[in-house]
């Protein structure tokens, strides 16, 4: 557990000195909640994009916990849809690509700056795990298809069938036709992102997903790219990204908001920003893209392109589904 005097340190760039008289108060288990009474943000908080209730609740558990990181709380979430075949959007129970294969991404990223990632991976149900053993346990940053299933493999994690029969129905009746149009909010993607800040007031942040479903085999999109699906700095904050991801890819959102916080804007106003900038360069009216940031204050911000991206965010006890603001009011 950091000391008061040691957190106070930590925080002063983010809190730019301004005397917050920051206090520490006694959780209901004996754990720590760090409370800034200027704002009301408690510490520690998990925040994921969409609707992840449950996942969260595994994130905080970790979070609670005597001295739970950040880290290990980013990993337990995203666990959850991983391992859920109902969630069609992550992990067991992905859409495949248009040839029938699901192919996974994910990311992650602790506070020391340190960064794992997959892409393009097969047949393992929990690529962020596997993003975290390519960051413990490599020189490298990203392993990419066939060497990051051999790297699983060799790592102890199971060979397995991804493709539910629910999954192969919908992609059978999608191949009827086999138009490929991104549906902004429906199905296509809902990429899992997902940032925490634990006791210790060290920030780490994770994404994990199946892609756009019914993409071309190979494609690779915006989540296991640091810096585009998920960034974080514990000297400012963190972002992560979900929605079409070649236009977070483009823009470099998750890095471009932690670097919009850096110079001083709150995590909504930097949301706002990248969104901003997406709908200033493209045609915009056809596609989604939402983020979430947070800071080391603990204030969060959530904006989207479109009407309809929500998320899951769990901070002083409440564990809560917002709508965010958006950008396309027409
Ligand atoms: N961003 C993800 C991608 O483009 C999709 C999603 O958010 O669901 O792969």
């Amino acid at each position: 557990m950091v000391s008061r005097k040691e957190f106070i340190k930590k925080t002063a760039a983010a809190t730019l000195a301004g005397g917050l008289g920051l206090e520490l108060l006694k959780a209901q288990n004996e754990n720590l909640i760090i409370k800034n009474p200027n704002s009301t943000n408690a510490l520690p908080l998990i925040i994921s994009t969409w609707r992840n209730l449950p996942a969260n609740e595994a994130g905080m558990k970790v979070l609670m916990e005597k001295e739970g990181k950040a880290l290990d709380a980013v990993e337990a979430c995203a666990k959850v849809p991983e391992a859920d075949p109902e969630e069609t959007t992550v992990g067991y129970g992905g859409a495949p690509d248009r040839d029938g294969h699901v192919t996974l991404d994910a990311c992650i990223m602790d506070h020391h700056g340190n960064a794992g990632s997959v892409s393009f991976l097969e047949h393992i149900m929990h690529p962020t795990s596997v993003a975290r053993r390519v960051m413990e346990k490599t020189p490298h940053v990203m392993l990419c298809g066939e060497g990051a299933l051999q790297f699983a493999l060799s790592e102890g994690f199971q060979k397995m069938n991804l493709l539910t029969e629910k999954s192969k129905k919908a992609w059978e009746e999608w191949k009827i036709n086999s138009k490929y149009e991104p549906v902004i909010n429906i199905e296509r993607h809902d990429t899992i992102g997902m940032l925490a800040i634990d006791q210790s007031v060290n920030i780490a942040g994770a994404c994990s997903t199946s892609g756009m479903a019914y993409k071309m085999h190979g494609r690779v999109g915006d989540s296991p790219v640091l810096g585009a699906g998920m960034y974080v700095d514990n000297e400012v904050g963190g972002a992560c990204a979900t929605g079409l991801g070649e236009f977070v890819l483009k823009t470099l959102g998750s890095y471009l908001i932690v670097e919009l916080m850096r110079q001083g804007k709150t995590p909504q106003q930097a949301c706002e920003e990248a969104i901003g900038r997406i709908a200033k360069r493209y045609d915009y009216k056809t596609f989604q893209v939402g983020y979430l940031a947070i800071n080391m204050k603990g204030e969060h911000g959530a904006y989207s392109v479109q009407k309809g991206f929500s998320y899951t965010l769990f901070q002083d006890g409440q564990n809560n589904i917002h709508e965010a603001d958006y950008y396309n009011k027409t």
